[in-house]
């Protein structure tokens, strides 16, 4: 199909935790020629910066936004790169695939890392944490994924935050999927590093990540990045200093994000969305359950964000089959990530409303017909 044909027909729905389905008026916003040290340009990106601490509940100068070019992965690397100084180790909690991605960071890096590893549905044990956290002085900072999107579990990072504020050590978390959606008060919270990108629950386009840090850590940066375009502490200062990228900035992400903030101001904030989300999730949920679809993860540590089907143990399921019949009715799902379960998952955040949900819930009865499955029939 070539693009014009492809704007006749409605776009395909993502249930996936990003790139989303976007507003129109998003889209819309990305559609100008603007060059990267136009007054418009840097004031819009200004902006930004101001907005998302407010959405953190924090203030400059005490905490500062930057904005990293690339995707969520990038602004993650920036942080860990930046902030761990030479002879720091970090504190690295898993229960996942993006808590594994924060080791192969610091792997590749050649900073020390200390693994808690947990059970994909498993929350972490905060005894250990602070057994980990007497016994290892050397540990500087600790990391862990707020939302971890391989399952959908939500980690308690309020524990983490009273625990690394105990023992005086800069907390890193990785929001990527939970910012926007779930309300996070940086400071109450003890977060020295936020991390999340233009593409989840801000609802923007893909393009770039952002990292709100504590003035008071990120200034401890200077000098420790051990790469070039991802140094943190330089990319502050230079936005600070006259407001512009040190290098080519995604003016048209920066556009669309722009429009997607105001756009969540207009929905009531970020309770709103997140009742919105709630709703949606709640359906896919119970209508998923009534189809005979098995979650996987206990209610009381799952997020509101995506959500981690079984694959059904009847022989005509392959979910090969499943993702391109859905696909072609114009829902497009997501593979599972687990390691040791077979699972897909289905998200519920972007411009998706309960309408959305019932529709793809009635795509998937009218596959698992067509497939002559039954999984209501034990
Ligand atoms: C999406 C996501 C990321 C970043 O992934 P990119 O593909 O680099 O954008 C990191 N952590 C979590 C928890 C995520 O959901």
């Amino acid at each position: 199909m070539t693009l014009p044909e492809m704007q006749k027909t409605r776009d395909k729905l993502l249930f996936t935790p990003g790139p989303l389905t976007t507003a129109m008026k998003v889209k819309e916003a990305a559609l100008i020629d603007l060059g990267s040290r136009d007054s418009t340009f840097i004031s819009l990106v200004q902006q930004i910066r101001q907005k998302l601490l407010d959405l953190a509940h924090v203030e400059p100068p005490e905490y500062e936004a930057v904005i990293i070019q690339g995707s969520g992965t990038f602004g993650i690397e920036s942080a860990i790169s930046s902030a761990l100084p030479e002879g720091g180790t970090l504190l690295n909690i898993i229960n996942g695939a993006y808590g594994r991605r924060i080791s192969q960071i610091a792997h590749i890096h050649s900073i020390p890392v200390i693994e808690l590893i947990y059970e994909e549905n498993q929350l972490p044990d905060i005894q250990e944490i602070e057994t980990a956290l007497k016994v290892n002085s050397e540990i500087t900072h600790v990391a862990i994924i707020h939302g971890e999107t391989t399952t959908g579990l939500l980690n308690p990072i309020s524990v983490l935050g009273e625990i690394t504020a105990l023992y005086n050590k800069a907390l890193i978390v990785d929001a990527m999927s939970t910012f926007g959606a779930y309300d996070i008060d940086m400071k109450k919270l003890n977060i020295s590093y936020l991390i999340s990108s233009s593409n989840k629950c801000i609802e923007g386009i893909p393009g770039f990540s952002y990292v709100l840090a504590k003035r008071s850590e990120l200034e401890k940066c200077k000098g420790q990045s051990r790469s070039l375009s991802l140094d943190l502490f330089d990319q502050w200062t230079g936005l600070n200093s006259n407001g512009q990228f040190r290098f080519t900035p995604p003016v048209q992400a920066l556009l669309a994000f722009h429009t997607a903030l105001n756009l969540l101001d207009k929905e009531g904030g970020v309770d709103a969305r997140a009742i919105r989300y709630r709703e949606n999730n709640k359906l896919l949920v119970n209508e998923m359950k009534k189809a005979g679809f098995e979650i996987y993860l206990p209610d009381e540590i799952r997020s509101y964000i995506i959500t981690s089907f079984i694959y059904p143990t009847h022989p005509n399921f392959s979910f090969e089959m499943f993702y391109s019949k859905l696909n072609e009715k114009g829902f497009v799902i997501y593979p599972g990530k687990l390691s040791k379960v077979d699972c897909f998952r289905i998200g519920n955040i972007g411009q998706l409303f309960p309408d959305d949900i019932q529709m793809l819930v009635d795509a998937i009865a009218d596959v698992l017909r067509e497939l002559k499955i039954d999984l209501r029939v034990k």
